[in-house]
């Protein structure tokens, strides 16, 4: 199957069932079998192993996971495009289609997602399935290539964010390719890129306990923001947006001399440093 033939394809079927891709569900179908066979090298999966699919759109790479792995999981959220996958895979031994929103879902175990996911929910997708604790599957995923930046290099203070510090926290990027945008339709207004991600090896023991996390996530997201400021300005503009933390700025300047964290700008800290202070913080105020 050439590029070519994939597209005028995709817009057949996609007619033939009366679909306008919804852009606020991310419905930008890949087209391009290059990619779809990069993906599916780069997963390794073996005969053992349970994928999950996020987003099955037309099934294409349904198709090719259906041949590798033991079971597959795939879920899609649009009903027609489920009854057409649905009516596709009937035969299917091994591929189960879901029609639910995968991010409200009590998803069966899995060893690793493999997606060209919604790059709508790219966010909660990480946050639902990557920032977790040890358990998180591996991932095979097309994302946002300015996403992907961010992950990749946090000392850029370009990338220096919320997404890319919570990221490396938890896991590793292992790969990185960028995509034409030109491998999809419709043709999405931002780039993409293939990365495959794995859990870290040894996680932080601290974010390995829910409570811990959760507040591990809000003190990124809380100080992140304000990435150029030193980290005492962060912290106090940080707990000032939440309440429920209650320590005053006389606090907050103890809190930071009496554990000699450096006050130097956010995005100069390491991640390691920020998961120590931030633990530390969770003990000053539990
Ligand atoms: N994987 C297909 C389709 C990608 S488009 C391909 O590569 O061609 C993304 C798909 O995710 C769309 O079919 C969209 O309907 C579906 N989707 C969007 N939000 C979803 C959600 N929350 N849960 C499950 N599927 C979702």
């Amino acid at each position: 199957m050439n590029e070519k033939m994939n597209l005028t394809e995709t817009r057949l079927i996609l007619n033939k069932l009366g679909v306008i891709p919804n852009k606020s569900l991310g419905q930008n179908f890949l087209i391009d079998r290059n990619i779809l066979i990069k993906m599916i090298n780069e997963a390794e999966i073996s005969k053992e192993e349970t994928v999950l699919e996020i987003g099955a759109g037309l099934g294409a790479l349904t198709t090719e996971l259906e041949k590798k792995a033991k079971k597959v999981y795939a879920y899609e959220i649009d009903k027609i495009l489920y009854q057409y996958l649905k009516d596709k895979f009937s035969i299917s031994t091994n591929v189960e289609i879901i029609n639910a929103d995968a991010l409200k879902s009590d998803i069966p175990p899995h060893d690793k997602i493999v997606s060209n996911i919604p790059y709508t929910i790219t966010g909660p997708i990480l946050e639902i399935f990557y920032y977790n604790g040890e358990n998180s599957p591996v991932g095979i995923m097309i994302i946002e290539n300015s996403l992907s930046k961010r992950i990749s290099d946090l000392k850029k203070y370009k990338n220096f964010s919320r997404i890319g510090v919570t990221f490396n926290a938890f896991m590793d990027l292992i790969n990185k390719y960028q995509i034409s945008r030109n491998c999809f339709y419709p043709i999405p207004g931002i780039d993409l890129a293939l990365i495959k991600i794995k859990p870290k090896t040894t996680l932080n023991s601290f974010l390995k306990e829910p409570i811990k996390r959760k507040f591990f996530i809000e003190f990124i997201a809380g100080i992140t923001p304000y990435k150029n400021k030193t980290f005492s300005n962060s912290l106090k503009l940080f707990i000032k947006n939440k309440p429920s933390l209650a320590l005053s700025k006389s606090e907050i300047i103890k809190f930071i001399k009496s554990n000699s964290i450096s006050d130097e700008k956010v995005f100069h800290k390491e991640i390691d440093e920020l998961i120590a202070t931030c633990e530390l913080l969770f003990e000053y105020t539990n």
